[in-house]
This record gives C-alpha cells, sequence and structure tokens, in this order.
C-alpha cells in the first residue's frame, strides 16, 4: 500500500526538518502525500499495520520529543494546497498556505481573515488548533470542514456552538483533515492591506519572530496572559543550554542554536511550577508535543 503512493514515502526522517523550533527525533515513516487518495493509502497501510498515525501541518506549533514518533507521520503542507473563491466563500485546502488564502482573498477584494495575517499556519493546522488571536480565531468563519475516517471515506462536519473552543476544535478523533469552507466578506483590497500592515508591525514589534518558535507556548488563563505571570516570575530570559524563555515574548520558548526537545520541556516544567507556585494557577500547553 505504501508503494501506491504517489507522494514521497521516507523512513527515519528527522522531524526537526519539519518544525518551526527546529527539534524533534525521528518518524519512522514520513509520508508528504500528493493528493486525497495517497492519504487514503496511508491511512489503510497503517491501520492494516496497527501504527499510530500523526499528521502534521507546517510544525508551527509543534514540539517533538527527542526520541521521534514511532509509527506515520503525515506532513499535509502543500498537499491539497489550493484555495478556491466563490462569491463570498472560500473552499481551502488542508495543505494549503493561510497567509496565501489571506492574500489570494483579499486581491480578490474578500476579507475577515486579516485578525489571523501572521500566524504561521496550514489550513488543516489553523483548524485544529482552532488559530487565532484576541481579535478572532479561524473557527469564527468555518461554515464545514471535511476530513476523512481511518478507513479512507469522507466525512463532513458542520460546525455548532462549541465545535471550536480556545486553541482548540473538537473535530472527529482520529481523523484527518483535508479541507473546509470559509465565510468572507466584501471589503477593499486598500483597507485590508492597511489592516494588515498594522497587525504585521505590532507582531513584529512584540514577538520573536527572527528567531526558531513554536509560537505561544502556554494558553493564557482566563482574565490574565501567561506572558505576564512568566515575566512576574522571574523567567524570561531564562535558559537551559540552546533553549530560551524569550526575552522580548515571555510565552515564547526559542532555540537559539542546539537545543533538544529535553531542554524546552525542562523549561516549561520549571515555568509550570513557578507559576503555580506563585499564582496558584496550573498552566495549559498550548503547543502540542507529540513523540517519545
Ligand atoms: C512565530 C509564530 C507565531 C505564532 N502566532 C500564533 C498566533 O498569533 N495565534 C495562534 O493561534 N497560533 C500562533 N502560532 C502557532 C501556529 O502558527 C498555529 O498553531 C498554527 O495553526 C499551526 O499550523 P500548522 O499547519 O503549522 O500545524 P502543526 O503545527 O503542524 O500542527 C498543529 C496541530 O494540528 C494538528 N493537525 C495539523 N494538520 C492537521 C490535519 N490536516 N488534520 C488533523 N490534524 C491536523 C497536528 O496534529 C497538531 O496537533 C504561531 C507560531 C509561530 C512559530
Amino acid at each position: 500500500m505504501l508503494g501506491e503512493i504517489r507522494g514521497e514515502v521516507r523512513f527515519k526522517e528527522p522531524l526537526s526538518f519539519h518544525t518551526s523550533l527546529r527539534i524533534g527525533g525521528s518518524a519512522d515513516i514520513f509520508v508528504v502525500p500528493q493528493d486525497v487518495d495517497d492519504i487514503r493509502h496511508a491511512l489503510l497501510f497503517a491501520e492494516r499495520e496497527q501504527l499510530p498515525v500523526v499528521v502534521i501541518g507546517g510544525g508551527n506549533n509543534l514540539l517533538v520529543r527527542d526520541r521521534g514518533v514511532r509509527g506515520v507521520v503525515l506532513k499535509l503542507e502543500g498537499c491539497l494546497g489550493r484555495s478556491e473563491f466563490h462569491g463570498e466563500e472560500a473552499v481551502a485546502g488542508a495543505g494549503a498556505s493561510l497567509s496565501a488564502l489571506i492574500r489570494e482573498g483579499a486581491a480578490l477584494n474578500l476579507g475577515g481573515l486579516e485578525c489571523l495575517v501572521g500566524i504561521p499556519a496550514t489550513i488543516g493546522g489553523a483548524l485544529a488548533m482552532n488559530a487565532g488571536t484576541p481579535d478572532g480565531c479561524i473557527g469564527d468563519f468555518v461554515s464545514a470542514a471535511y476530513f476523512l475516517y481511518p478507513d479512507g471515506t469522507l466525512g463532513e462536519f458542520k460546525p455548532n456552538a462549541g465545535a471550536f473552543t480556545y486553541r482548540a476544535f473538537h473535530f472527529p478523533a482520529g481523523t484527518v483533515l483535508i479541507g473546509c469552507r470559509l465565510r468572507l466578506h466584501r471589503r477593499p483590497l486598500s483597507e485590508i492591506q492597511k489592516d494588515i500592515k498594522q497587525r504585521l508591525k505590532h507582531k513584529k514589534s512584540s514577538q520573536p519572530l527572527a528567531l526558531a518558535s513554536a509560537g505561544c507556548v502556554w494558553k493564557n488563563p482566563s482574565g490574565e496572559t501567561a506572558a505576564r505571570m512568566i515575566e512576574k516570575v522571574g523567567l524570561k530570559g531564562k535558559r537551559f543550554n540552546g533553549a530560551e524563555i524569550s526575552a522580548k515574548h515571555a510565552n515564547f520558548i526559542v532555540n537559539r542554536g542546539g537545543a533538544s526537545a529535553t531542554d524546552v520541556q525542562a523549561l516549561m516544567e520549571l515555568t509550570r511550577e513557578r507559576v503555580q507556585a506563585h499564582y496558584g494557577i496550573v498552566l495549559e500547553n498550548e503547543i502540542r508535543i507529540i513523540g517519545e
């Protein structure tokens, strides 16, 4: 079944090549599918061999542990990578880039997603994470999501209230998101561009974008920001080997070179303990941790 895949199949592929943190051990079997049939072949292979499957998009929200991932890693970035526009609706494939979608919509005077600008993501990863900012999340725009069950059959999900919550999408477990429909609205390109420019300027001034990271490590507890709490407990700039709690934004951990997942997890452990001791609040992970 692996032999039927027209995309790429690699063995012992270092996942540090596929994560924005540049950290992570190898995937036993790494598949870059070319189309939906390839995804089906990979899923059926995994089911037959009883191997676990992990789906990744751009790897921008992932910490992969140092001993890597057993089973099959499906990397969807670029696969199903197109977006189409019909009236005020976008139909986007899971491997399409979120920023390309925003740009292409803007060129057609279609806006709405400006609040998501600057978030590095595939559409699949943005959906799974309900990526967003205080001004809005992708879930606010989704009218339907499409996915494959482990047996390769197609499913459609019309999100109801509660389907998208803070940095989570409650789609059927074990399925692979393959695309979605998004509601946009008419807005002049010049207005969209002005809005985008301001948002990117703010992001650049407040986040350590020049260094490898996975964005915010922690979810913000209600009424507080994790960054402020971490700063208050004196951990801004704290380092373990190559991993550092960013001196620019304390909710980011950056890889200054040669950091391991163990280093990042040691910083996370320390942060969780200090914040709990000081505030009585247990921080929850925003980044997803996979592997052994
Ligand atoms: C510099 C920087 C800034 C960031 N700023 C923000 C921000 O402002 N707001 C924000 O919300 N996030 C932010 N992030 C985090 C990240 O960009 C988002 O979480 C994004 O949605 C991740 O998309 P991805 O394609 O890289 O997903 P990945 O990191 O590859 O995967 C994330 C999760 O989604 C799952 N997944 C991915 N694709 C699929 C699929 N097709 N089917 C099923 N599950 C899937 C994965 O299994 C994993 O659990 C930032 C990250 C960086 C590096």
